[in-house]
């Protein structure tokens, strides 16, 4: 790359890092706690957050930011369950970014919020590596994408304080084996909290429930 490119993809960063920075001042100054759900499409974000509203909805009031490449159609379900929720279409773009979130936020009644779920668009990959000035990154696998996922996408490991395994309903049903799933998390990461879920079943949400409610400020 010339050197001016490379400048002008420093002040893009240097930008995107700014405007991070900006919604998590905000974010602190409302006492909001923050998580930015991060999966493949499919793996069951809008799904955990379904049963994470259902869990919490009475404790705490809680707000949801849906990242999507098209339709309103996981919005409308968060919608169902009576929580404020904006809507951001990227309009073919692969991940979430500050300065959409930071958008999102001005159409959200941050005083009254004390949990917000962030679902990012359905991607492994480069959602990683954006800072949207959330709390917590959260990467959500399941069952049927293989074990291998944590070794072939560490990054994801790497970003995320907790890692949800979902679908654990369908392992009778797949050669799934979870010490090769453990082992590459625990390489990097040996404290990292795994919660194994169905969110058909809802075996295990309240673990989650249970982590969620420790970072709470
Ligand atoms: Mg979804
Ligand atoms: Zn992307």
């Amino acid at each position: 790359m010339k050197s001016l490119e490379i400048k002008v993809v420093r002040k893009i960063l240097e930008a995107g890092m700014r405007i991070a920075e900006t919604n998590r001042r905000i974010l602190k100054e409302k006492g909001i706690t923050s998580f930015n759900f991060i999966g493949a499409p499919g793996a069951g974000k809008t799904s955990l957050l379904l049963k994470l509203i259902e869990n919490l909805k009475d404790r705490y009031r809680i707000g949801v930011i849906e990242g999507d490449l098209a339709t309103t159609r996981d919005a409308e379900k968060i919608y169902q369950t009576g929580v404020p929720v904006v809507q951001i279409n990227t309009e073919g773009g692969c991940h979430l970014d500050a300065n959409l979130v930071g958008k999102a936020l001005e159409n959200l009644p941050l005083e009254d919020i004390d949990i917000l779920f962030i679902e990012n668009v359905g991607n492994l990959v480069c959602p990683t590596a954006f800072d949207l000035g959330e709390d917590y990154k959260v990467g959500i696998l399941s069952v049927p994408e293989g074990d291998d996922k944590p070794e072939k996408y560490p990054v994801i490991v790497k970003v995320s304080k907790a890692i949800v395994l979902n679908k654990i309903d369908m392992l009778p049903y797949f050669r799934f084996d979870r010490e090769r799933f453990y082992f590459p998390i625990k390489k990097l990461s040996p404290s990292m909290p795994i919660f194994e879920v169905s969110c058909e079943t809802g075996e295990g949400i309240s673990k989650v429930v249970e982590w969620i409610i420790s970072k709470v400020t």
